[in-house]
């Protein structure tokens, strides 16, 4: 069974979630818990696992171009079909931006001369350890400058599933984009946690749109509920039964945070709320 959480704005409290929820489940089943947001990966944070990693597989998922400037005959046709602008002539040769390139391979395809030739390079790791509560955590990151954070996130996913487990306990990477859609891609219920602001409901229902697309049944937490009540009612009326819980805004929780203190050692409202939360979750998905 694999439970992602997402959300389509950053910021709004996704990884204390799956921190809380991987340590409620890991009492009742063998999970894993896996960070997907290989841009930013912060669940070992919530969960105070700052150590070393167990284990660290380097990862290779995209391609640069390597250009041959003896059959290049600057005819410049690479430039023009690249639509990254990672390419530019210079002295009437093509000059890649390797900070631009997106690795799609149109300017292998478009060479008359084929002086392209797309090369593997090394653009991220997997992170593996077992954490003190003796669940594994799987994560990942993507090296900086590099492209690829979904095929990353797939990657991440592969290694997690070799794990001995019941649950998989997803941290997505927030918004909409290709680490989103791997994140989600075989998910079995997803968690969309948001806050009451205009962005955040926003976002919210652009997310929605992806998870509908794939037809993933999903539930709705509102997070810092408190801080805008008729915002926050609103969506509470627009998400009708699918509303799994609200968690209050609280400042400790970031003291919490600060002090690598998993919300679950604290003595916080937000705690109980969570809990209120998984049992919602337990009830709705069995
Ligand atoms: S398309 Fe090929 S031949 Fe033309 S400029 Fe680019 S590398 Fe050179
Ligand atoms: S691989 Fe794609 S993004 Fe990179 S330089 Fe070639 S056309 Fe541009």
């Amino acid at each position: 069974m694999k439970i992602v959480i997402a959300s389509g704005k950053g910021g709004v409290g996704k990884s204390m979630l799956v921190s809380a929820l991987a340590m409620l489940f890991n009492k009742k089943k063998k999970i894993v818990a896996v960070d997907c947001d290989a841009d930013a990966p912060n669940l070992n944070i919530w969960l105070n696992e700052i150590g070393e990693w167990e284990k660290i597989i380097k990862v290779i998922t995209s391609a640069r171009p390597e250009i041959d400037y003896k059959k290049c005959n600057g005819c410049g046709l690479c430039v023009k079909n690249c639509r990254f602008e990672a390419l530019e002539m210079v002295n009437n040769k093509p000059k890649l931006n390797r900070f631009l390139c997106e690795g799609c391979g149109a300017c292998e395809i478009i060479c008359p001369q084929k002086a392209i030739i797309l090369k593997p390079v090394q653009n991220g790791e997997i992170r593996i350890k077992k954490t003190k509560y003796g669940f594994p955590l799987v994560s990942g990151q993507l090296y900086p400058g590099e492209s690829g954070s979904g095929k990353v996130v797939t990657e991440i996913k592969k290694e997690a599933e070799k794990l001995n487990h019941e649950v998989m306990v997803l941290d997505s990477a927030p918004g909409t984009g290709c680490p989103v859609i791997a994140s989600l891609q075989g998910a079995d219920f997803v968690v969309l946690i948001s806050e009451p602001t205009p962005s955040g409901f926003s976002d919210l229902k652009r997310v929605l749109m992806v998870v509908e697309h794939f037809k993933i049944p999903w539930g709705l937490v509102i997070n810092k509920w408190d801080i805008n009540l008729p915002l926050s009612n609103k969506m509470e009326k627009w998400a009708k039964s699918k509303l799994l819980g609200k968690i209050s805004y609280d400042q400790e929780i970031f003291r919490a945070v600060s002090n690598l203190t998993p919300i679950l050692e604290t003595r916080l409202k937000a705690k109980k709320e969570i809990k209120k939360i998984f049992d919602n979750l337990n009830k709705l998905y069995g």
